[in-house]
C-alpha cells in the first residue's frame, strides 16, 4: 500500500490552503489562446520598474557568482537614513511577505494566538497556520460603514488576550483598500498590552494621500512592541524582484534576524531596491499615474452603477452584487486579468489593479460590453 505523504506533513500544514496569486500573462496565452494580454490582478506598478534600478541591475550582473551581503548593509544604511532610524532596527525580507513569515514564525507557536480582520490580506493566516498557532478574525466593518469593509479596531481589541502574541493590521488593507486614520491607531498601539507585537504593513503605503494617514515609522520611539512593514513592489515597481523590509525596535530585529536564511534578498534585488530609493521621479509619476487612475475607474465603475468601497491604494474593490464568476470568465477571454476575492469571503467582488490610462480604458469598454450583452445571463 502506498503511502500517503500528505498525511505525514503537520495538521497545521495540510489545513492550509495555498495563496492564490494573480493569473500569470502566460498561463492566460496557453489556455485561452488569446493575446494583447493585460493585468490588472496583482497589484503591480504599470509604469515598469525605475529606470535607476534597470541601471543598477545590469552592474549587479557581474557579481552573480558571488553571495549577497546577507546583512544587507548599503540597502539597511539608506532606509535607515529615509525613516531616521537605527539601520539595526531594518530588517530586509524576500518580498515584506517573507518578514510577516519571519514574524509569525518568531512569536507564535501551538497553544498562543495572532489576531487579524476579516478580509485582511491573505498572506496573514497563511503565515499564522504555518506556525500551528491559532488565528482569532475580528469581524471587520459592515459594507454600509464609513469604512466599508475596513478593520474595527475596537473588535480586534476584544480578541486581545494573554495568549495573544501577534496582531495584524493592514493600512491600508488589501483587498478592501481601506485605511484606518493616525487617531484611531495610535490609541489601539496604546491600549494594547506588552506581550503583543503590533505588525503594521504598509504595503501599499507611497500611495496614500490622506490629512490623518499616519508614517508609523516616526512612532517606534513610542512603542517598542511596534513593526512597521513596508515593499518595493507596489510604488516603487520591483515586485518582481522580491524586496520587502520591516522597521522595529533593534530587539525585535534582532529576533527576526535568527529567524531569516542568511542570503535571504539577492544581489539584484538589494542593488536595484537602493536605486529604486534615489529615483523619486518615478515614484511621483507612479502615484500620480495611479491617482488618475483610481478616479478614472472610480467614476467608470460608478457610471455602470457598479459600486467600489473608496480605495486609497493601486486597486479597487469592484462590487457586481452577484457572484463574479462569468464576468471574470468574460474578462479573461477579452484579455483582461483581474482578481476574483472569494477566497477572502467576497464572491460578489472583484480587484481590479490600477493600469496606464490605456489599460484603465479597456478594462471599462471591456465590461460595458459584458454588461450590455448580458453576459453573463
Ligand atoms: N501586504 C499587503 C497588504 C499586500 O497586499 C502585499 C502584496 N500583495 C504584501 C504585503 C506583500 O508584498 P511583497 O511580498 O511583494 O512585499
Amino acid at each position: 500500500m502506498s503511502r500517503s505523504y500528505k498525511e505525514l506533513a503537520v495538521s497545521s500544514i495540510r489545513a492550509l490552503q495555498p495563496y492564490q496569486p494573480g493569473k500569470p500573462i502566460s498561463e492566460l496565452e496557453r489556455e485561452y489562446g488569446v493575446s494583447n494580454i493585460i493585468k490588472l490582478a496583482s497589484n503591480e506598478n504599470p509604469l515598469g520598474p525605475p529606470p535607476a534600478a534597470l541601471r543598477a541591475l545590469q552592474s549587479s550582473a557581474q557579481d552573480l557568482a558571488l553571495y549577497p551581503d546577507g546583512n544587507g548593509y548599503e540597502l539597511k544604511q539608506a532606509l535607515a537614513a529615509r525613516h531616521d532610524v537605527a539601520p539595526d532596527s531594518i530588517t530586509l525580507g524576500n518580498g515584506s511577505n517573507e518578514v510577516l513569515v519571519l514574524l509569525a514564525e518568531a512569536f507564535l507557536q501551538p497553544g498562543l494566538e495572532a489576531v487579524y480582520s476579516q478580509y485582511a490580506f491573505a498572506a496573514y493566516p497563511i503565515a499564522v497556520q504555518c506556525t500551528g498557532a491559532t488565528a482569532r478574525v475580528a469581524p471587520a466593518f459592515g459594507a454600509g460603514a464609513d469604512m466599508p469593509l475596513g478593520h474595527d479596531l475596537k473588535a480586534m481589541s476584544k480578541l486581545v488576550n494573554e495568549k495573544t502574541r501577534l496582531i495584524f493590521i493592514a493600512n491600508p488593507n488589501n483587498p478592501t483598500g481601506s485605511w484606518l486614520p493616525a487617531t484611531a491607531l495610535r490609541s489601539f498601539l496604546e491600549s494594547l498590552p506588552d506581550h503583543v507585537v503590533a505588525v503594521v504593513d504598509e504595503a501599499y503605503w507611497d500611495y496614500v494621500d490622506e490629512p490623518d494617514y499616519p508614517d508609523t515609522t516616526q512612532w517606534l520611539g513610542e512603542f517598542p512592541h511596534l513593526v512597521v512593514t513596508r515593499t518595493f513592489s507596489k510604488a516603487f515597481g520591483l515586485a518582481g524582484l522580491r524586496i520587502g523590509y520591516s522597521v522595529s525596535s533593534v530587539e525585535i530585529a534582532d529576533v527576526l534576524n535568527r529567524v531569516r536564511q542568511p542570503f535571504n534578498t539577492s544581489i539584484p534585488a538589494q542593488d536595484a531596491a537602493l536605486a529604486a530609493l534615489g529615483d523619486s521621479q518615478h515614484l511621483r509619476q507612479s502615484v500620480a499615474v495611479n491617482n488618475k487612475g483610481l478616479q478614472l475607474l472610480g467614476e467608470g465603475l460608478d457610471a455602470m452603477g457598479i459600486k467600489c468601497p473608496p480605495s486609497v491604494c493601486n486597486f479597487v474593490l469592484a462590487d457586481f452584487e452577484r457572484p463574479v464568476g462569468e464576468i471574470f470568465e468574460a474578462l479573461l477571454r477579452a484579455g483582461i486579468i483581474v482578481r476574483p476575492v472569494a477566497n477572502y469571503g467576497l464572491p460578489n467582488h472583484l480587484r481590479i489593479s490600477i493600469g496606464l490610462k490605456e489599460e484603465n480604458q479597456r478594462l471599462l469598454e471591456a465590461l460595458g460590453s459584458i454588461i450590455a450583452r448580458g453576459t453573463p445571463a
